[in-house]
């Protein structure tokens, strides 16, 4: 694994797993480039497997440092991805463990590359991807903004759920990198939590329609009323649903959303569980007979 010094305008290369006993002081953090390398490409095979070639570590892939580091709040500087030229990370910004960590983080972007998909998947995809990555590194950032505000969100709240904490890193990885848009990472956040707490929701579809287009628009219409919910709010929801009349209309449940919608946008300080009752209550099942709908 290469490290280049970039040290008055030259750059000197370090190949890093030569370079046993050094350490190097960049900022406010000491490296041991051996043990960064070596960690990072332990921890790549373990998670990708055949899939990490050589080739990428050795050549799609390298650490920087530069003589004239200055200390920035931007944690941004500190890992950079482009199709055409791979993945690099700058020491300085963060110590060993950490930076092994964004390491993957880079490197889940190339591997997402080669994978296919990466072009046409949103900015939430490709972050939710390279987040869930840095995880597995014992990294869990949160962020302000977007889309790694989204990304962090949907993957801290998927590693919540025991049913997909419990798969490989490599089942979690192929389940989302086919995913193309944050609607559809929101479906597989409320297909998890469903599963593993046993809401009865997909029992609820299933019973509710056999025709698959139906099922899918359902499940769209609620992944995006739901995109940036918490998982408490998602349960709240997802049982709601599950609560409504099987007879209800497709139109009266889409409708449901869009009432939900609008408030939540209307009056963002009002408590979200209680207007997701209030949208969904009159559809539930009741127990006194046939539901008059209007
Ligand atoms: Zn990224």
């Amino acid at each position: 694994m290469l490290l280049l010094l970039r040290v008055n305008g030259q750059s000197m290369r370090m190949d890093m797993e030569q370079a046993v006993d050094k350490v190097l002081s960049i900022g406010s953090y000491q490296y041991r480039p051996a043990h960064i390398a070596r960690k990072t490409r332990k921890l790549a095979t373990q998670m990708w497997g055949d899939q990490i070639a050589p080739v990428i570590l050795d050549q799609r892939f390298y650490f920087e440092a530069f003589d004239n580091y200055r200390a920035t709040s931007s944690w941004g500087d500190s890992g950079n991805f482009t199709p055409a030229n791979g993945a690099s990370v700058a020491l300085g910004h963060w110590d060993e463990d950490a930076t092994v960590g964004i390491a993957l983080h880079e490197l889940a972007h190339e591997m997402h590359l080669r994978n296919g998909g990466y072009d046409h998947s949103s900015d939430v995809i490709r972050e939710a991807l390279a987040l869930m990555a840095e995880r597995e590194a014992g990294l869990s950032r949160r962020f302000d903004r977007e889309p790694y505000y989204t990304a962090s969100n949907l993957v801290a709240e998927l590693s919540e759920l025991r049913h997909f904490r419990r798969m490989s890193f490599k089942q979690r990885w192929d389940e989302l990198v086919v995913l193309m848009t944050d609607t559809e990472l929101s479906d597989v956040v409320n297909y998890y939590l469903d599963r593993s707490e046993g809401l009865g929701f997909d029992r609820w579809l299933r019973r509710y329609t056999d025709r698959p287009a139906v099922r899918e628009a359902l499940l769209s219409v609620m992944a995006n009323c739901s995109l940036r919910y918490s998982l408490d709010y998602r349960r709240a929801l997802v049982r709601g649903v599950a609560r409504c009349h099987l007879l209800t209309p497709f139109e009266q449940l889409v409708k449901a959303f869009d009432a939900l919608m609008t408030l939540d946008s209307r009056y963002p300080d009002d408590d979200l569980e209680r207007m997701i009752n209030f949208c969904f209550a009159p559809l539930a099942r009741s127990r006194r007979g046939p539901l008059a709908f209007g």
